[in-house]
């Protein structure tokens, strides 16, 4: 693709439940993310795990009411699963993995270094001798695969953060029940499709140097990133179904229509005041990603439209 060609943004919902108020607001950037730089907007369906029947439907239903349009056709990673299995092959073919025994519990323990930090994997199971690695084969236990990293930082450019410099570790291309890991499928598929921009939830601010590095060792460009902040719950969690009306249905339910829903998102992105029902034209000549809030949206159940 030539560099004057616009590439494409996209919202990438795993279909495990509806989509409450945080996600749809993190939609809603993407595609203001997208539109307003002349890219396409594309969907795909993160299906590979924890699907719940009937979520994908309401999802797309959901984001079509708040005014979200997508291009071309949805892309299933489920459906794609070969994709994903010769990427492992490529990296395999160049030295680049080796098969892991450890279950997560064996993980946790061995990540008690005072240093380790969390959810690093300390790399027990990569210098295995054949016949150690033959000797767990034995045991049962089938093996996941893992990336053998050789460094332990990447840097990646952020919309919202600048330059961002993370933990690489031997993540995970495939799990040991043969499903391949999110974090592989992520990287093939925004290159496959063309994405050459990223605008998620910042909870995955961690994952994004993984998945650059991935890219980069695969040979594929690496998307410009915006990690945008969370939702969050009067007690500073994370938005969650247990707090309040905080899917379309219940706003429905509570008498907010998807237009006011999206008058309240955009004004928690100060893109709207208070009760105002902005378009979707409306909020693309408004947006500005640089006085977009730097600080997570706290949600307040009552909180008049
Ligand atoms: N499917 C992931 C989620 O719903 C998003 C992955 C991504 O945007 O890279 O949390």
């Amino acid at each position: 693709m030539s560099s004057q060609v616009p590439g494409a943004g996209r919202f990438a919902p795993s279909p495990s439940g509806d989509l409450h108020l945080g996600n749809l607001r993190t939609a809603l950037l993407a595609w203001l993310f997208a539109r307003s730089t002349g890219r396409a907007f594309l969907m795909r369906i993160e299906d590979l795990d924890r699907v719940r029947p009937g979520a994908e439907q309401r999802q797309l239903a959901d984001l079509t009411a708040i005014g979200i349009d997508w291009d071309g056709d949805l892309v299933h990673q489920s459906r794609r699963t070969g994709r994903y299995a010769d990427a492992v092959d490529t990296l395999a073919a160049a030295g680049l993995t080796y098969e892991c025994f450890c279950t997560r519990r064996e993980i946790q323990q061995a990540v008690t270094a005072p240093h380790g930090p969390d959810g690093h994997y300390p790399g027990t199971c990569r210098d295995l001798t054949a016949a150690q690695r033959q000797e767990k084969r034995d045991s049962g236990r089938p093996p996941a695969l893992r990336l053998r990293a050789d460094l332990a930082a990447f840097t990646v450019h952020d919309l919202l953060r600048g330059p961002h410099t993370g933990l690489v570790d031997d993540v995970v291309l495939r799990r040991g029940d043969g499903v391949p890991a999110y974090n592989l499928a992520v990287v093939v598929d925004d290159a496959a499709q063309g994405i050459d921009q990223v605008v998620r939830g910042d909870d995955l601010l961690g994952s994004a140097p993984r998945q650059a590095y991935l890219a980069s060792l695969l040979g594929l460009p690496v998307p410009v990133y915006a990690h945008v902040p969370l939702a969050l719950n009067a007690d500073g969690q994370r938005l969650a179904k247990r707090d309040g009306a905080v899917t379309l249905a219940d706003q429905r339910a509570a008498g907010r229509d998807p237009h006011a829903v999206r008058g309240l998102l955009a004004r928690t992105l100060g893109l709207a005041e208070p009760g105002e029902r902005p378009s979707m034209p409306d909020l693309l000549d408004r947006f500005d990603p640089d006085v977009l809030p730097r600080d997570p949206w706290v949600f307040v159940p009552d909180a008049p439209p």
